[in-house]
Formats: structure tokens, sequence, C-alpha cells
């Protein structure tokens, strides 16, 4: 059976996540996670979306996508970030140890894995680090790591704040380096 890599593309329809300018977090996060999807078939992985274009999901649907497929290995969620200026560069959050339960160690081997191979690629982005859900935005943990059923990270891959970041971003050809190294860094995690 032809493994089968979930990807989702964060907020959609009526929430376009962070707005910068004209820039919707949304659009970003579809062209991204089609970058990777493309980038899993040429590894031989199929892959499955959470959403489509434009439209939106709730979180309960998009984990249920995982859920519902036999031949998953893995759930990457897609967002940029946004904060001051200086802030810059990729981070990838795992769930953590939220409640007394123990940290994901697949969770936290597949976001160190990809993180790794981001560097090796050498795209010229910072490593802000693999970090416990716990220490995102949201401190009560990320639902999509929560309640997939498959090792599951969420990437957050620039800043759409930062004009650098969202100048390499901007680039289809910067986008599909991204995503090639960050599928190479499933492959390695899947060994
Ligand atoms: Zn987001």
């Amino acid at each position: 059976m032809t493994r089968t890599i979930i990807i989702d593309p964060g907020h959609g329809g009526d929430d376009p996540g962070a707005v910068c300018g004209s820039l919707l977090e949304s659009d970003m996060n579809f062209k991204m996670a089609m970058a990777l999807g493309i980038k899993a078939n040429s590894a031989g992985f199929a892959f499955l979306l959470t959403r489509q274009s434009g439209a939106g999901a709730t979180l309960e649907t998009r984990c249920a996508v995982d859920r519902n497929c036999p031949s998953s290995v893995a759930f990457i969620a897609v967002h940029f970030n946004a904060g001051p200026d200086a802030a810059t560069g990729t981070e990838i959050f795992y769930a953590g140890d939220i409640g007394g339960g123990h940290p994901s160690q697949s969770g936290m081997a597949l976001g160190c894995a990809i993180m790794a191979a981001l560097n090796t690629a050498r795209l010229g982005l910072h490593d802000r680090g693999v970090k416990p859900d716990n220490q995102s935005q949201h401190p009560g943990g990320l639902y999509v790591l929560r309640n997939s059923t498959r090792p599951a990270v969420l990437v957050e891959c620039g800043f759409l704040t930062n004009p650098g970041d969202v100048h390499l971003f901007a680039d289809p050809e910067f986008r599909n380096r991204f995503a090639a190294a960050v599928i190479s860094g499933v492959v390695k995690w899947l060994g």
C-alpha cells in the first residue's frame, strides 16, 4: 500500500489566519501545502489535503481526514507566523506534555528530522527550534497535534511579518526547495 502523508493547510474560508498587507496566511499555507504534496508524490508517497483551495475546514474535519486514511503515516500542518519585524525563520511544534501526559515522542522525532533536513538544505532560514506546543501561541496546545492518530507536527514555515521571509517564500522555486527538504526529513524519519 502506498504510504500517505496528510497535509493540513492551516486556516481558510472565513479564517485567513495572519494577515499582513495583502498577504493572507491561509493562501500562503495552501501554496506551501501544494508544493509539499507534489514533492511527496515525487518521493513515492500519496498525499491528502485536509481542505480545498480557498475553503475552510473545522479542526475536527482535518483530523478526520487523518483518522479515515488507513495508509496515513504522518500529519503535517502548514502555517506561517506573525510577530515583531525582527522575528524570522522556521519553527516546528509537536504535542507536548500538557496536563501531566507524556510528550509525543514520535511527533518530536518527526519534527527534529524535518528541521535537520531544512538545515542541511541551507535555505537561509533561521532555525527557531523544534518545540512542544505549550510553547506555541496556544499554551493549551494545538488541537490538530492532540487529535491526530498519526505522528503529527505543525510547521510554522516563516514569518509573514518579516520582509526577508516573505521574499523567500514568494518564490515558487524556493517553496519547492523547502518542500523537498521537509519531505526528505519525513523519509529519513521513516527510515
Ligand atoms: Zn496559522
